[in-house]
């Protein structure tokens, strides 16, 4: 059993992705071909925001997003521990510092009643995190912000195809940013990312800041990154969008499956019905009996994240709170085979096999 399925996808997309692969190698212009503004475009209309700037990665769409901001050092940025380390990454490479709120129970994102507290005269913006394609609490999110006069970024590189109340995930705040790495929903074959906002401003800003800070070629206005996303990803990306929904759907029937053979007897994390499941993870009281016996049968499982980011060696000198949350689900979260090739049959194997290790 595959933890994603990326190979069945290729296979059954194999026609188009040679395709497009095959098109850019014949016009042959490798650094922002024409498959770069094709791909902004359409992911600005499926997601309802102005303006799509493709990146290099999702690490970079972060990372320019706040350099875009403009904020430096001496700022802080607050966000959730509870993450892939690239999200606080970002804000210590602008040269600001992450200020850790804990996270909700119920879903494991940045809970909007501890956000409060932690805001102070330094702080710029919120960076909540969409953890395994479930929209962060962004209303609240975007309540607090509006208050205080923060912006709001949210690290959507887990839950690109997800909605919240009727938008999309990506359009939900001043910035929204998601990743292409391929185990994403929506994977490219290397790495990609993308930023999406509606501010002019914003997205002026950057697009100079992905090339270089470069406002006309060879004049640099501003401090940038080499930040572009290759032509090629691209292509890849674009031949996958027309079947995404069809497999968020896919996704949302195997989580369905899953919850019916849970229900009630294993927690699991998060699971609104507009989630883009990224990942489907249960919460079981002890993990390593679990896990376990899920490779004594063969089945992949994987711990995002067994230790919180606060708890991270390079990261204990910014922010040493405490966030028991976090830190309790670091040690129990176990996430399971998820993606549109799984069957009902699969699903039941998986299942069984969990909870007969819980029972033993
Ligand atoms: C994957 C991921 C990133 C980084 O994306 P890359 O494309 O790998 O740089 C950032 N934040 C979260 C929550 C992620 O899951």
């Amino acid at each position: 059993m595959e933890f994603t399925g990326l190979k069945q996808q290729y296979q059954l997309l194999r026609n188009d992705i040679d395709a497009g692969i095959r098109r850019v190698l014949d016009h042959g212009q490798y650094i922002m071909g024409p498959e770069v503004a094709e791909l902004e475009a359409q992911l600005a209309a499926y997601c309802g925001a102005r303006h799509c700037v493709t990146v290099s990665s999702g690490t970079e769409a972060l990372l320019i997003s706040l350099m875009a901001l403009g904020v430096q050092a001496g700022d802080e940025v607050i966000t959730t521990p509870f993450s892939f380390i690239a999200t606080a990454e970002a804000i210590v490479l602008a040269g600001a510092r992450p200020v850790f709120a804990d996270v909700e129970r119920a879903t494991g994102n940045l809970d909007p009643a501890r956000i409060a507290r932690r805001i102070g005269a330094r702080t710029r913006a919120i960076m909540p995190v969409s953890l395994y394609g479930q929209p962060a609490d962004m209303d609240a999110i975007n309540g607090i912000a509006r208050r205080h006069g923060l912006a709001v970024i949210e690290d959507g590189a887990q839950s690109f195809g997800a909605s919240y109340h009727g938008q999309r995930s990506g359009n939900l705040s001043t910035i929204g940013c998601t990743s292409f790495f391929p185990s994403k929903p929506l994977g490219c074959y290397g790495d990609g990312g993308a930023i999406f906002t509606s501010d002019d401003d914003l997205a002026r800003a950057m697009r100079e800041i992905r090339v270089h800070g470069q406002s006309e070629r060879y004049c640099h206005t501003r401090l940038g990154v080499g930040g572009r996303m290759d032509t090629l990803q691209c292509a890849v990306v674009l031949a996958k969008l027309p079947g995404f929904d069809d497999e968020i759907a896919a996704r949302r029937r195997v989580a369905a499956a899953y919850d019916r053979c849970f229900a009630s007897r294993v927690e699991t994390l998060g699971g609104a019905e507009a989630s883009a499941w990224a990942q489907y993870t249960i919460v079981p009281p002890r993990r390593e009996p679990v896990q376990a016996a899920l490779t004594a049968a063969g089945i992949p499982s994987v711990v995002h994240y067994p230790q919180p980011i606060h708890r991270q060696p390079a990261y204990l000198r910014y922010d040493d709170v405490a966030c028991p949350v976090a830190e309790l689900l670091a040690q129990r979260v176990l996430s399971l085979p998820m993606g549109p090739h799984l069957s009902q049959a699969d699903v039941a194997r998986v299942a069984s096999t969990v909870l007969a290790a819980l029972d033993a």
